[in-house]
């Protein structure tokens, strides 16, 4: 099977075409898959964007994002059950689309998917899984030259593959960068795109809600737990009196990593089904191993997540029991 020739040929003629990407989409999952939409519409294909669950709101400057939907099964299913194509952007397992996972499993669309993430299942007829890969979006400059339509990257488009590759490579700074990911950030730079107005609304875009959350959460909730690994937990009355909004904790799990020594952190958050988890690490230390074995997760080695069905109290203490 030639996956690049195959879709090349399927995407010769106008597709009816369904991009989706993880639930809770972040700047990779949106940046992925807005690039690939404006590469298909100027294709000439009928598409839909649609995630599983709502993206935060300050991911609202980016280029095509007013087309975005989040699933509804009585607006979409029939959509989904009609669409030639499905693409899986940043995500290998199905149940990160939750319940629009029964919809996609319906249809008989051809699935693509396009990941960087560990231990890929087989959700798809055509998998483009490279975990070496800084970001999905740096593997969709990787799809747009294999399908020859690199002619098609615009500013739009090059802003969104930028946006990608910035967030999941944390400015450039995390190892997945690679020499190849300049190569493509170099590419998109000559496009005109402008790397101040991207950095700036990706990392300096804080309410004073959500920057006071984190000076509550780093003078009030850090535990050091040895001097290797800190952790963080925030229940769900916290959450409320704090008006945390959708993304509004994205990057908090990153700052016990700049005391020096501290190379394992964790961030509980308490939902009312379930404790969501965030892992990151620095250097060989494997947090996709730990939120793979204990908490019904994975991701990378460096940045992992997963939940917990236990309580708050329950989850940390099997946290801590890793460390014994
Ligand atoms: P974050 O902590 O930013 O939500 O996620 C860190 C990394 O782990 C991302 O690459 C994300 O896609 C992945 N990840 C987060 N939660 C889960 C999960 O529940 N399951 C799996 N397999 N991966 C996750
Ligand atoms: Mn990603």
């Amino acid at each position: 099977m030639n996956v690049a020739a195959d879709l090349v040929e399927l995407l010769s003629s106008p597709k009816k075409i369904i991009i989706t990407a993880h639930q809770k989409p972040d700047g990779d999952a949106l940046g992925s898959s807005l690039a690939l939409y404006g590469i298909l519409k100027k294709m000439n294909h009928q598409i839909e964007v649609i995630y599983p669950s709502e993206f935060p709101s300050y991911y609202r400057w980016m280029p095509f994002v007013d087309v975005c939907k989040i699933f509804k099964k009585t607006l979409h299913h029939h959509l989904i059950i009609e669409a030639d194509l499905i693409f899986y952007l940043d995500f290998n397992s199905i149940d990160r689309i939750e319940d629009m996972k029964l919809s996609c499993n319906e249809s008989n669309a051809v699935k693509v998917m396009i990941d960087h993430h560990l231990n890929p299942s087989q959700i798809a007829k055509y998998s483009y899984s490279n975990t070496l890969a800084s970001s999905t979006a740096e593997m969709i400059y990787s799809f747009i030259e294999s399908i020859a339509q690199t002619h098609l990257i615009d500013k739009d488009i090059a802003t969104c593959i930028y946006t990608g590759i910035v967030t999941d490579t944390g400015g450039f700074q995390f190892s997945c960068t690679r020499a190849g990911t300049h190569l493509v950030a170099s590419q998109l730079i000559s496009l005109g795109i402008d790397i101040e107005y991207i950095y700036n609304n990706c990392y300096n875009n804080f309410s004073i809600d959500r920057l006071k959350l984190f000076g509550y959460c780093l003078s009030e909730k850090m535990v050091i737990l040895n001097d290797k690994v800190a952790y963080i937990s925030l229940t769900e009355l916290e959450k409320t009196k704090f008006k945390i909004q959708e993304g509004d904790t994205e990057g908090l799990v990153n700052f016990p990593l700049k005391i020096e020594g501290i190379e394992i952190v964790a961030l509980f958050k308490q939902d009312y089904d379930k404790i969501k988890i965030s892992f990151r690490s620095k250097g060989t230390n494997d947090v996709n191993a730990i939120a793979n074995k204990y908490f019904n997760g994975g991701g990378h080695r460096n940045a992992a997540g997963g939940s917990s069905f236990k309580s708050l109290e329950d989850t940390i203490k099997l946290f801590e029991q890793c460390f014994n």
